[in-house]
């Protein structure tokens, strides 16, 4: 008996692998589902997130202090416009595609008919435990895949809720929620499914994509990283300063594409600082720490890695320009700017992942590129600026996953843009049509009526047919 049999399927009855067994054999029968079908489900899925709406608030309330206009925004609200972008779309997605065929291979039609991976494992973060559970789930659903979930441990009253909704909307033998920790993964990631999609580090999908080529399973991995945010010499400081606030200090930082840190050039920099103080305190007053709209640090071990990143850049000489107030039994950091940060702290090696903005300065923008550059490719990049030939300029000498050019992180809410990282921030991408295709095998058909097809190329290799081919490499 393997180790996973030993462990449950929260309350349920089955092992994992037997519940992974279950959903192997159903997954042949979802697989031959139609449109209308998948339809049918997506819209249950639908009405029991509405239906479960306040608990779904309380839940992340009581396990992070999140506000229920946040969740709302940020949870709920993206899952529902996936739902509705699917169902919208999924007979287009479904649909065989016919292709034009060379006419060396005369007489043949092609098509490419998107089917179902099969099984799929999804695995998702803490910072927004509904959003990333349910988007991917989404898409697996809308492909004709099972899903086998498996949450954050770390939000146990958000995820008694969505296991309230699965378990309503689902049979368990076709989407199933599995609860546990690194101990649970661990476990699944030895199952051979057909797909993995995994939201989290890259230290974290290192490992998922290790327990995949056991199998040579396709895996999606939604990863992060330090995402720059650019501001030049002709940006529009108010609205940049509104955006970056937003992006950056909603889910007190915790956010995959919030700015990581700002690039200013130097003439900007003070009236930014300015703007950006008044800003902080308009959306969470005079003492930030205190209101309800800011979220808390997700536990103990990174409210302590935050508070020491700023520490040991201020002991490297970084300067803290605003706030730097925490508040130790609800761990809540305030919104933090800092200055003159060392390139080589921690602040500037690991992602943030909480309300500190590091404010950096260039003069020239190759200065800013050569910055960004010898860092990991980013899950974003944002560039505030009112010149067309500078945002054309970094955007040609850099890359990323997504842009936002005078917005941020904003770009996750359009399902038609395809949403993940490069490398190190990611593989694959996710949302809307993209999502639909990461759970999908595009499977070649070719159709051959023709009696005689490619027979007249069979040996004996005649001169005729030496001719035929020489004429075929010319001309076609
Ligand atoms: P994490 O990588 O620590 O954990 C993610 C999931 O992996 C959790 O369910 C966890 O239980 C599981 N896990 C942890 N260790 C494991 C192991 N050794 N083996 C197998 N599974 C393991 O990530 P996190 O701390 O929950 O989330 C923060 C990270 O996620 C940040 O880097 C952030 O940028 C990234 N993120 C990316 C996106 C995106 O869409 N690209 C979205 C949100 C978060």
């Amino acid at each position: 008996m393997i180790e996973t049999d030993k462990k449950k399927f929260g309350e349920g009855e089955s092992s994992i692998s037997e519940r992974f067994n279950e959903h192997k054999s159903k997954s042949r029968k979802i697989a031959l589902s139609n449109s209308a079908e998948r339809k049918v489900k997506l819209r249950r899925l639908e009405q029991s997130i509405l239906k479960y709406r306040d608990e779904i608030c309380e839940g992340m309330w009581r396990d992070f202090r999140k506000s229920s206009t946040e969740v709302d925004l940020t949870e709920i609200y993206p899952v529902l416009l996936e739902i509705r972008f699917a169902i919208k779309n999924l007979p287009d997605w479904m649909r065989d595609e016919p292709v034009a065929t060379p006419i060396s291979l005369f007489g043949a039609k092609s098509n490419i008919r998107v089917e179902p991976k099969g099984t799929s494992l999804i695995i998702s973060p803490w910072n927004y435990p509904f959003h990333l559970l349910f988007a991917p789930l989404v898409s697996a659903i809308a492909a004709g895949c099972t899903a086998v979930l498996k949450p954050s441990e770390s939000r146990p009253h958000t995820l008694k809720v969505m296991k309230q909704i699965i378990d309503e909307c689902f049979d368990a033998n076709e989407v199933a929620i599995v609860e546990g920790g690194v101990d649970v993964s661990t476990e699944l990631l030895k199952l051979k499914f057909d797909h993995i999609f995994f939201t989290g580090s890259p230290e974290i999908g290192k490992v998922v994509m290790a327990a995949a080529a056991k199998h040579l399973t396709s895996v999606t991995l939604e990863l992060g990283g330090k995402s720059p945010t650019i501001i030049d010499e002709t940006a529009d400081l108010n609205a940049a300063v509104s955006r970056i606030a937003w992006a950056k200090f909603i889910n007190a930082g915790q956010t995959c594409i919030a700015p990581d840190y700002v690039l200013i050039h130097a003439s900007q920099k003070d009236a930014f600082i300015e703007k950006m103080i008044t800003r902080i305190e308009k959306n969470y007053g005079a003492q930030p720490a205190d209101s309800n709209d800011l979220a808390s640090i997700i536990n103990q071990r990174h409210f302590d890695r935050l508070s020491n990143m700023i520490k040991s850049a201020v002991d490297g000489g970084a300067n803290v320009i605003y706030s730097g107030v925490s508040n130790t039994t609800d761990r809540i950091i305030s919104p933090t700017l800092i200055e003159h940060v060392p390139l080589e702290s921690e602040m500037m090696k690991q992602e943030i992942f909480g309300p500190i903005l590091p404010i950096l300065t260039f003069e020239h923008k190759e200065e800013a590129v050569d910055l960004i550059l010898s860092k990991e490719k980013p899950l974003a990049l944002y560039v505030y600026s009112k010149s067309k030939k500078n945002i054309a300029y970094f955007l040609d000498h850099t890359t990323s996953g997504g842009v936002g050019i005078n917005i941020s992180a904003a770009h996750i809410g359009n399902s038609n843009l395809p949403f993940g990282g490069v490398n190190n921030s990611g593989i694959g991408k996710s949302r809307g049509h993209y999502g639909f295709m990461e759970f999908s095998n595009q499977r070649a058909i070719m159709d051959q009526k023709m009696k005689s097809g490619l027979g007249f190329l069979s040996p004996p290799y005649t001169s005729g047919k030496q001719k035929l081919i020489s004429f075929l490499m010319k001309y076609f």
